[in-house]
Order: structure tokens, then sequence, then C-alpha cells
């Protein structure tokens, strides 16, 4: 059998040490994962947190060049941890979520703020804000069997060699296990599914030249280079 046009490779993740590809099928996404984010986003710090999807085509593998999207005035990054699973999953119990694991990357969850905004002010969704060309900047996977499963350590970002975020790990209101637990009443988690596990306070628009350095302790980096729109 043909495809009536012609097929695309799957979106697809480097495996760090390894010439192997991690196939990716869907993005989650948290929401307002760490107190100081949620107060920065005008919540009370108490409520909690939520998931969305981005398209697996929004990745940008290893970062390097992202061009500023269209119709917005007020792009941010956003730094997080991202964890990938690699077996099949309903209602995971926390304790049990660590053997669903692959491994875990750097990763930026770009948004356009202006759009986002306008869809929370309307009740309307989130995709244009979120979910968009080039909106899901991600490191190479560290396998768990390799760093194990990092509950604590510094995540930062620097935009021109200036630090514009930093905070633990293990400030995250829902730890990964957690998400993982969650996640998993509502959706059958499946090999290839990622996570981006929310970002800390301090996120913030970068524009066209602006130079973006990601570092998670114990898990890697990430760099990107805001470039002109297409
Ligand atoms: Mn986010």
């Amino acid at each position: 059998m043909n495809y009536a046009i012609s097929i695309w490779s799957p979106p697809a993740l480097p495996v760090a040490g390894s010439s192997d590809l991690f196939p990716v099928r869907r993005v989650f996404c948290v929401g307002r994962n760490y107190v100081e984010h949620q107060k920065e986003m005008g919540g009370d710090g108490r409520e909690q947190p939520f998931f969305f999807i981005k398209s697996a085509h929004a990745l940008v593998p290893l970062g390097g060049a992202v061009h500023y999207p269209p119709k917005t005035a007020n792009y941010h990054y956003e730094t997080e941890l991202v964890v990938a699973i690699a077996r099949q999953g309903r209602r995971i119990a926390a304790h049990d979520a660590n053997a669903h694991i692959f491994g875990y990357a750097v990763g930026l969850d770009m948004t356009r703020r202006d759009l986002q905004q306008i869809g929370k002010d309307k009740g309307r969704p989130w995709d244009f804000g979120k979910n968009f060309d080039e909106a899901a900047p991600c490191s190479a996977l560290v396998p768990a069997a390799s760093i194990g499963h990092p509950a604590k350590g510094a995540i930062r970002l620097t935009v021109n060699g200036k630090e514009r975020q930093r905070a633990d790990l293990s400030d995250m209101i829902w730890s990964v296990p957690e998400q993982i637990e969650y996640l998993s009443l509502y959706y059958t988690l499946e090999p290839g599914d990622v996570i981006f596990t929310g970002t800390p306070a301090g996120v913030g628009p970068v524009n066209p030249g602006d130079a973006l350095h990601a570092v998670i302790d114990g898990v890697g980096e990430l760099k990107i280079t805001i470039a002109p729109p297409l």
C-alpha cells in the first residue's frame, strides 16, 4: 500500500551517548508546576497544575536556530525538565512511575504569551499560544539507565549571558512520578510520549538575535538562538 503523499519521518529526539533516535508520539506539558511561576502568572500559589498538549512536530531537536514566530509581539521562553516515556501504562501509581521512564532532557516551552492571554481571557484553547512551529526546542535525551531519576538539582536559563531563571527541580508542585500518575488517569501513556514538566519563575520575552542557554544539573543543556521570522 502507498501513501497518497510522501510520508515524513516521525518526530524524534537523539539519545545522548548513542546513535539511536527516540521517536516522539505526543508532547504533554504541565502548566504552573512551580509556585513562584504560578504567582508571576497571576495565581495565588495554591492552585493545582494542569496539562496541555503540543504537537510532536513542534520539537526542535538539539535546539540551534529557532525562528521568531508569526502573529506575536510577546514571545517567551520557559525552561523545563523533559521526561520521555518508554512503557505503556494506565492508572500508573506514582511509586511505579519511574519504571515507565526512558530518560530526561532539557526543553524550552516556547510561548506566544499574548496569544495565550487572549485564549485565557476569552475562554478559548491555548493552541495558538503554545502549539506552533518550532515551539518545543529540546536537548538529546539522557537515559535514566545512565543518570537515574533526578528529583533535585538546579534548573536555570541565561539570555545573552544574563541569568533569567533559576530554581531547583525539588521546587516542583507535582513531582515527575506524580505527574505520570495524574496524566495516566486521563490517557493511556504510550512509548514515545514526552512530558514538559513546567517552568520556574522568571519567564520573559526574547527577540531575534537573542541567545538562550538552558541547563539542568545532572541532565544536560540546550542552546538556541532566535532567528528572524520566516
Ligand atoms: Mn511551560
